[in-house]
């Protein structure tokens, strides 16, 4: 049977035990592992030494105490558990298996999205098996001896909204023409025989940065999403929050109050005018065409080349991406008062030696009297969707608390 490894990995409190030894990448003790569980010391025990049987987890060590003999430290086996993540993106359809500490095992592109989703959904299901198949012929085991298809959790899926995630339904995305009302967890689901989860590329990449980041980021955590146009999330306690109807972090239409003229919507200068990155290369005649449309990484990083070229018009374009960038992250500081801002996204990485002084100057500029908030890049690059897509799963198997609300 597909996917026994998680059956025989059992039951919930399995779970618990390794999301507790994993929730410290240095490595976490048996005492830390009751309390963090909640589990009694026998049942910890029991598990941890099951799991150290299988290969699931390791010891890393030991603690020296200054009183009793030295603790030893259990790690989580990276490798024990795999989840596939998908992103849905205008430009393309990424596929991602990663492990459990959010390491990309094998990856694949397929074309963009087309105007029938499902035969979209097919070729995601065949592309999956496909991924799958090669790690194995490659020779991926899991430390229990599983192969990549019995060791996967399941598959996340990271959309464009408009979207309904606690439907699973993709509703109306601008950059996915045909992609109405589409109950997308329960074609891929029924297509793969896997569990299929949804949610917003934004919520998923900041799902990416929660699962990789562990207790680091706690607290209010605001991220800003870098693609084809920008988006929002927030996280606390560890969990992104999503809104009633998963459209929380819609800034497209926030007013920057920069010089600028009257966008469709009827305000003046709003975000989206200087961050689309349609707009962006239509300004600058950029000389590549636009495949049904939707701009590419190819399209940004040959923008970007005429900007690091000393090319005024592209200079200007990346450089007032990254100053109306900090101008709404400016009013997003006051909204929502984050302890950490991380800006990520598919194109982040390829715009941001142009963008973040920029941001930065214009984010700090804040009249509030506020400590510095610390503001980072992240950690991930241009597959930070489909890796977030694969977090949504590891978080529903070990710890559903993180998931979005
Ligand atoms: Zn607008």
């Amino acid at each position: 049977m597909r996917g026994s490894s998680m059956v025989d990995i059992g039951a919930r409190n399995e779970l618990v035990v390794l999301d507790a030894i994993r929730s410290d990448p240095d490595g976490s003790s048996q005492s830390e592992v009751i309390r963090r569980s909640g589990l009694s010391r026998q049942a910890v025990s029991l598990i941890t030494r099951r799991l150290l049987e299988r290969g699931i987890v390791e010891t890393a060590g030991t603690l020296g105490g200054a009183r009793g003999k030295p603790r030893t430290l259990l790690k989580v086996v990276p490798t024990a558990l795999l989840a596939a993540g998908v992103h849905l993106d205008p430009s393309g359809i990424a596929i991602a298996i990663v492990d459990l500490e959010a390491r990309v095992v094998a990856e694949e592109t397929l074309p963009a999205p087309t105007t029938d989703p499902e035969a979209d959904v097919a070729r995601i299901a065949a592309g999956l098996d496909a991924v799958l198949d090669r790690l194995e012929r490659e020779g991926w085991r899991a430390p229990d001896g599983g192969t990549p298809a019995e060791t996967l959790l399941g598959i996340g899926v990271a959309s464009p909204g408009s979207l309904d995630a606690r439907r699973g339904l993709v509703e109306s995305p601008p950059w996915l023409p045909g992609w109405r009302d589409v109950p997308l967890t329960e074609l891929l689901g029924a297509a793969t025989g896997r569990p299929v989860m949804l949610d917003k590329d934004t919520n998923a990449a900041l799902t990416a940065e929660l699962w990789y980041g562990r207790r680091t980021v706690e607290g209010t955590v605001l991220y800003l999403y870098v693609g084809a146009g920008v988006g929002s999330a927030v996280a606390s306690g560890g969990r992104v929050r999503a809104g009633a109807t998963t459209q929380a972090g819609e800034i497209g239409h926030l007013p920057t109050g920069l010089p600028g003229t009257r966008c469709g919507c009827g305000r003046l200068a709003c975000l989206s005018m200087f961050t689309d990155v349609a707009g962006m290369l239509e300004r600058t005649a950029q000389g590549v065409p636009l495949s049904g449309g939707a701009p590419t990484s190819a399209h940004v990083a040959a923008l970007v080349a005429r900007a690091d070229a000393g090319e005024e018009g592209p200079l200007a374009e990346v450089r007032g991406h990254g100053t109306a960038l900090g101008e709404a992250l400016r009013t997003l500081i006051s909204v929502h008062d984050p302890s950490l801002v991380i800006i990520g996204g598919p194109y982040w990485e390829l715009l941001s030696p142009h963008a973040l002084p920029g941001l930065l100057e214009r984010a700090r500029s804040t009249d509030r009297g506020a400590p510095e908030v610390e503001i980072r890049s992240s950690v991930f690059g241009d597959d930070v969707g489909a890796i977030g897509a694969a977090t949504l799963q590891m978080g529903r198997a070990l710890s559903p608390a993180t998931l979005p609300a």
